[in-house]
C-alpha cells in the first residue's frame, strides 16, 4: 500500500482544521445552552406609571415596585 505525499499533506492540513471546527461548534453549542434560562416570570405593566417589571405568572395581583399600586395581570378574564 502506497500513500502519496499529496494525501499525507491533505491529512496534515485537514485533521487540525476539522478539530478546530469541532471545538468551535461545541463552544457555540455550549454558549447557546448557557444563554437560555427557562423562567416562569411574565412581564407586567403598571396601569398608573407604565413601569414594566417581571413577576411570577401565578400571581394575579402584584404590587408595582415603582409607585406601589396594585397591578392585575393581563389574561385573567377581568
Ligand atoms: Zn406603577
Amino acid at each position: 500500500m502506497t500513500v502519496s505525499i499529496g494525501t499525507l499533506i491533505g491529512f496534515y492540513v485537514m485533521l487540525p482544521l476539522a478539530g478546530l471546527l469541532g471545538l468551535w461548534l461545541f463552544d457555540e453549542w455550549r454558549a447557546r445552552r448557557k444563554r437560555f434560562v427557562p423562567t416562569s416570570a411574565v412581564l407586567a405593566t403598571c396601569d398608573i406609571c407604565l413601569h414594566q417589571f417581571f413577576c411570577d405568572k401565578d400571581e394575579r395581583l402584584v404590587r408595582c415596585p415603582r409607585c406601589g399600586s396594585l397591578v392585575r395581570q393581563k389574561g385573567d378574564g377581568v
